[in-house]
């Protein structure tokens, strides 16, 4: 076998770089070790007739650049929008929801604060303010440190003119703030900033009060793909049909998938690749794309000394920080689980969105702060989504699929993930269910426990971390994964990063893989390389802001 790329790792970062390298006429071979496609947004039928979730269950932060480039709405993606967004349980028979209407969250704020439903017509301005920008960034390679000092010295000396100069001058602070100081700055109503505070969390070992939460709230509030800005929907048939969708796409090229295959070496000659050694036998290629991890990437698969790696390189790679906190327990059952009755009013609501025992920042607070202790929260927040009630193709007839993903709940738990300790976790997880329904666990049928040591092994993610690396300060935009690598680039020639432990990181958003094939292809000269300028960055802006 012998093609121009391989590509490592079937996750949709690995197929979004195929089905760009074979637009461009290269011919590409992937390789997944797993039988199935997706990787953390897959939906293999685990149990005979479902769709199992077993990572990613809402998308949002998809590029809709990537969707239209590859025709994935032609070929067959349909979003279901969630609306209400989020609903979160307030105790007393209270809930709060978010809903794409600005208008109708505010007049459900309103009930609880004026002040906070004036200032969210605020907050939402200010994020989508920040996204606007972003979006733009995101399709393109991450800036440098002077790259960026010199930008914002141009847009500083700009915006003055137009008198917002203030402003973007804020959005640093805005940006490396603990989310919970944002949120105290905006809201005075403890329920308001519950409603708001997941996203701030989802994923990391973060707290809100943590340095740097607000940049992982800026990249859960920044999807678009459904066209409303910050909402999240479901994948009709499952997320692992996006996947799949590209994968059809990538076939039509002639890429050649290969499931089952894992990659155990790169072979590296003289500073360059050569290919790759799958189930023992050797592929060869000119160029590899890695969409996995980078260290298992370059500290594993290839034999690091004998290519003369730099050891700074191998250094800062072998202290990257990836601490998975999340689990997730998914759940089977023949009817929905019942509300209590104060809640019963809200059945509707709480199904088709994602429903969060979050009742208080302090609630999250306090669930980090013993996880850090003991490794599991025993009261930890819950994300409770039921694909099935709006989508009933994800289970049998007769069936409902929930998903409930859960934090915090460490790697590195101190029991290294005993069975006690996952019967510890289901008792933790329905005892808080318990608060707000009469019968989860009894309507419970089928159970599957999914806890980052079991990520690090079905993925091959050293420490299970729902994005490969945390997504904190130090290890995003030019650091993602390592300075030395943050241009998609390696040091061994013909050697490509281009999976979520590259900018702009994890989620299930495209643009790694898509910006690592690129990175390719403009070293081969079939694309001309581009650079974010001052002008394409309001350019970019603009077109997002008047939607042209
Ligand atoms: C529990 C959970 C919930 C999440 N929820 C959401 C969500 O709702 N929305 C969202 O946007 N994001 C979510 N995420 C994050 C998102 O799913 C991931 O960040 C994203 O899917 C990663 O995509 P990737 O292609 O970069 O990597 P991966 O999906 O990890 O793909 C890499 C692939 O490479 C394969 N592989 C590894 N080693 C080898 C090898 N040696 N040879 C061949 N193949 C190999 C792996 O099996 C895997 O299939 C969630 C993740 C998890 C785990």
């Amino acid at each position: 076998m012998k093609y121009d790329v391989v590509v490592i790792g079937g996750g949709h970062n690995g197929l979004v770089a195929s089905c760009y390298l074979a637009l461009h006429g290269l011919k590409v071979g992937l390789f997944e070790s797993n039988s199935f496609l997706g990787g953390m947004a897959s939906t293999p039928s685990l149990w005979s007739g479902f769709r199992v979730p077993v990572g990613a269950y809402v998308l949002s932060i998809f590029r809709s650049e990537i969707a239209r480039d590859l025709g994935l709405f032609e070929r067959g993606l349909k979003l279901i929008p969630k609306d209400p967004g989020m609903t979160i349980f307030l105790g007393r028979g209270r809930v709060l929801s978010s809903w794409s209407s600005l208008d109708k969250t505010v007049k459900e704020i309103e009930k609880i604060s004026d002040r906070d439903a004036r200032s969210y017509v605020e907050w939402s301005k200010l994020w989508g303010f920040i996204a606007d920008i972003l979006d733009y960034l995101y399709l393109n390679p991450p800036l440098n440190l002077s790259e960026v000092l010199d930008l914002a010295s141009r847009a500083l000396r700009l915006a003055s003119h137009v008198r917002i100069g203030g402003f973007i001058e804020d959005i640093p602070r805005i940006l490396i703030s603990p989310a919970s100081r944002i949120l105290n700055e905006f809201f005075e109503s403890e329920e308001v900033k519950a409603l708001l505070v997941e996203d701030a969390v989802v994923g990391e070992l973060v707290a809100p009060s943590s340095i740097g939460s607000s940049l992982v709230l800026v990249h859960h509030y920044m999807g678009n793909i459904t066209g409303v800005r910050g909402q999240w929907a479901y994948v009709a048939g499952g997320m692992g049909r996006l996947s799949e969708i590209i994968a059809d796409r990538c076939r039509e090229l002639g890429v050649d998938i290969h499931l089952n295959s894992r990659v155990e070496e790169i072979i590296v000659k003289n500073g360059r690749v050569l290919g790759v050694k799958v189930n023992g036998r050797i592929v060869e290629s000119r160029f590899i794309i890695s969409t996995i991890d980078a260290r298992v990437a370059l500290l594993k698969l290839v034999k690091w000394d004998e290519a003369e790696l730099d050891k700074t390189i191998v250094r800062k790679l072998r202290s990257l920080k990836s601490i998975g906190a999340s689990s997730k327990i998914i759940v089977a059952t023949r009817s929905l689980p019942k509300l209590r009755r104060e809640y019963e009013e809200f059945t509707d609501r709480i199904y088709r969105s994602s429903a969060l025992t979050i009742d208080s920042v302090e609630y999250v607070e306090n669930a980090y702060r013993e996880a850090i202790v003991k490794g599991i929260s025993s009261k930890p927040w819950i994300s409770i989504n039921t694909q099935s009630y709006l989508d009933p193709t994800v289970a049998p007839e007769g069936w409902h699929l929930i998903s409930l993903f859960i934090q915090y709940t460490r790697y590195d738990e101190p029991s290294g993930w005993s069975e006690e300790s996952r019967r510890r976790l289901i008792d933790y997880t329905f005892n808080v269910l318990g608060e707000y329904f009469e019968d989860f666990s009894v309507k419970a049928e089928k159970l599957l426990v999914l806890t980052p040591k079991d990520y690090e092994v079905m993925f091959n993610a050293p420490g299970g971390h729902i994005f490969h690396l945390s997504m904190n300060l130090d290890q995003v935009w030019a650091y993602r994964p390592i300075l030395e690598l943050s241009k998609y680039r390696t040091p061994i020639r013909g050697l490509y990063l281009g999976g979520s432990s590259s900018h702009p990181g994890g989620g299930v958003t495209g643009a790694p893989g898509y910006l690592s094939a690129r990175s390719l292809l403009e070293d081969l000269g079939i694309l001309k390389p581009r650079r974010v300028s001052l002008p394409s960055l309001i350019l970019g802006f603009l077109k997002r802001r008047f939607r042209f």
